[in-house]
């Protein structure tokens, strides 16, 4: 299925530095957006290693190897790469990044994370976050001891569970998608998130969808003018075909079908562990 992709990033209206990072490369169909954390501006430097890790891998991928495989490896270079920088530069001890990826292969996604950054999918009128935050205060909305609400205010709301860099290695959560004309993917970190309701991604996406610069640029001014907080970065892959042709498709059983590859688990919609 064919796809158009922008990715945009700026520092916000309170932090000195931007210590995001993003990549979009529209033909290997790899994205990702890592968010850097640690002081000396060490958090630019791991975000940028992590992304440019990605980088590496997929241009170097051997075409044998399956994209649940290269993202995983992916994600264990990105974190033996900032363990390095740290051993050689030991200022930076204590840097890491969280990092969002996403490999579009043909009509099927894979996408990895780890920490807050987010995946989000738009189609059919709906926003659906894809991604699972590794933070403490998910972690308690998961154990029902704290609401959605309550988290996105909770002064804990930063601290994240898992990061690139915290240790010697790394699991990535990892799932794939059946993709349908007219969905749009969107990466971001958590400077998009924290800052404004999945409601407005959804009507800013929706909005802008047939020129993503735009799109990208609704969404970084709409988190400034909440306060912009933090930096905000936003990554943003349109597929072909018109959000309402998405609808008719899935009662369209030849629509629906399905590559040989993918397993017999995987439904379009449900995002299912690989
Ligand atoms: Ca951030």
């Amino acid at each position: 299925m064919s796809f158009v992709a922008f990715g945009t990033s700026d520092k916000g209206r309170i932090r000195p530095h931007n210590e995001d990072a993003f990549l979009v490369d529209q033909e290997s169909g790899v994205f990702a957006v890592a968010d850097g954390m640690g002081g000396h501006a060490a958090g630019e430097v791991a975000s940028r290693l992590a992304v440019e890790a990605v980088r590496e891998v997929f241009e170097n991928a051997h075409p044998d190897v399956e994209v649940p495989a290269l993202v995983i490896s992916a994600v264990e270079r990105a974190n033996r790469r900032i363990a390095e920088r740290i051993r050689e530069h030991p200022e930076y001890a204590g840097m890491g990044t969280t990092l969002v990826l996403a490999r579009i292969e043909a009509d099927r996604l894979i996408l990895a994370h780890v920490g807050d950054s987010r995946g989000y999918r738009i189609r059919g009128g709906q926003i659906e976050q894809l991604t699972s935050d590794h933070s403490f205060v998910n972690e308690l909305v998961r154990l029902g001891m704290l609401s959605k609400e309550q988290a996105a205010r909770d002064p804990r709301r930063n601290v994240v569970t898992r990061a690139l860099g915290s240790g010697p290695s790394v699991v990535p959560d990892v799932i794939q998608q059946q993709l349908e004309p007219g969905d749009t993917l969107l990466l971001c970190s958590d400077g998009l998130n924290s800052m404004i309701a999945d409601e407005l991604i959804l009507s800013t996406v929706e909005a802008h969808r047939d020129q993503l610069d735009q799109c990208c640029a609704r969404l970084v001014e709409a988190a400034n003018a909440a306060g912009g907080e933090d930096n905000v970065t936003v990554v943003a892959i349109a597929f072909a075909g018109a959000p309402e042709a998405a609808i008719t498709a899935e009662n369209d059983t030849e629509a629906v079908e399905q590559p040989s590859e993918l397993p017999p688990a995987s439904s379009p919609g449900d995002g299912s562990p690989v």
